[in-house]
């Protein structure tokens, strides 16, 4: 599909999408650039790219696909540094957790001859690093492109075009629109996860032994989330404020509302809601982006399973 893919930043997202193109065979060349020895060393030990660079001007010169996975905070920096060595007619994307922020800080320093189509895989875990991925780590989840109106459409249809074949779905959406789904779907998720583990562990009068050994009665699955990688989470809030803040607005209204029921014995309200939210669950469930099976469906690793 592409003669050569420029990875920059190869993580969980980049070295997936390095394992998805070798599934589907997209990239005649991919090329990586990582800016530790360490990433580097790995990415030739596991053969994610033919060619891996510490300057990302010597990994994007001849792509004609760039894919920017490196934290949101890094786009512009980068963007000012790419853009003298970017192919003519070339495609920048990039897999940031937020849109707005990085059309405003990539877009002042590109040529007008490389078509910029910001996109956004929607399929991750907790883990971090080059060795974290896998080829099937997109299948059957959505990819958000939030092109801007006057974006070339063969670059979109391309771009669409290659999501597909690493094994997602692909929507379109504007990036003010995607912020708002994301602030509801992830991060405000994330962020209500952050702070009750962080609670949690400030509470005088429950031993750090009692969190950790009654910790699959709820404080468990949240401490899933609140282990994901704090560099990407810090970007994503200082780069989707807005949305975030309305969001945790509405929030904050709901819990009160909720204190109050519990405060005046209010048993129907609780009963409504939580009848409400468990209907949503089944939604996700039969919408095949999650399985029924318990601990969220994943598998308990070798040496815990059968340990009381
Ligand atoms: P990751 O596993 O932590 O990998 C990040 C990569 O970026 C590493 O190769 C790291 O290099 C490099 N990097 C970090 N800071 C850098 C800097 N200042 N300059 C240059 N390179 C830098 O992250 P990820 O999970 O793949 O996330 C990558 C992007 O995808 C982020 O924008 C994130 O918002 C987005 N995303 C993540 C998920 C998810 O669930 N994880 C899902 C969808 C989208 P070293 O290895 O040398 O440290």
């Amino acid at each position: 599909m592409f003669q050569h893919v420029a990875l920059i930043g190869v993580g969980l997202i980049g070295s997936s999408l390095s394992h998805a193109m070798h599934r589907a065979n997209l990239a005649a060349r991919i090329t990586a650039c990582a800016r530790s020895e360490a990433t580097r060393a790995t990415v030739r030990r596991l053969e994610l790219a033919d060619e891996v660079f510490e300057h990302v001007g010597d990994a994007v010169r001849g792509a004609d696909l760039v894919i920017l996975c490196t934290p949101v905070g890094t786009f512009g920096g980068l963007a000012a540094e790419i853009a003298p060595h970017l192919e003519k007619g070339a495609i920048l994307t990039d897999a940031g957790s937020v849109k707005t922020a990085v059309i405003r800080d990539i877009g002042p320093h590109l040529p007008e001859h490389v078509h910029l189509v910001p996109g956004h895989p929607i399929a991750g875990t907790e883990f971090s690093g080059p060795e974290s991925g896998f080829a099937e780590l997109f299948d059957g989840r959505w990819t958000i492109l939030t092109p801007l109106p006057d974006a070339d459409e063969a670059a979109v249809e391309k771009l669409k075009a290659f999501w597909e074949a690493c094994g997602s779905m692909v929507e379109i959406m504007t990036p003010e629109h995607h912020d708002l789904v994301l602030a509801v779907t992830s991060h405000v998720p994330h962020l209500i996860a952050y702070n009750i583990v962080g609670t949690v562990s400030d509470l005088e009068r429950v031993t750090e032994k009692e969190v950790i050994k009654f910790s699959a009665s709820g404080f468990r699955d949240f401490t899933r989330i609140a282990a994901s990688d704090p560099t990407m989470w810090r970007d994503i809030f200082m780069n989707n404020k807005e949305a975030v803040l309305e969001i945790l607005g509405r929030f904050t209204e709901d819990l009160a509302a909720l204190q109050k029921a519990i405060r005046w014995g209010d048993g129907d309200a609780l009963f409504d809601l939580f009848t409400q939210t468990r209907a949503i669950r089944r939604g996700i469930i039969d919408a095949g982006q999650e399985t029924p099976a318990p601990d969220f469906g994943r598998k308990i690793p070798r040496g815990i399973a059968g340990q009381k």
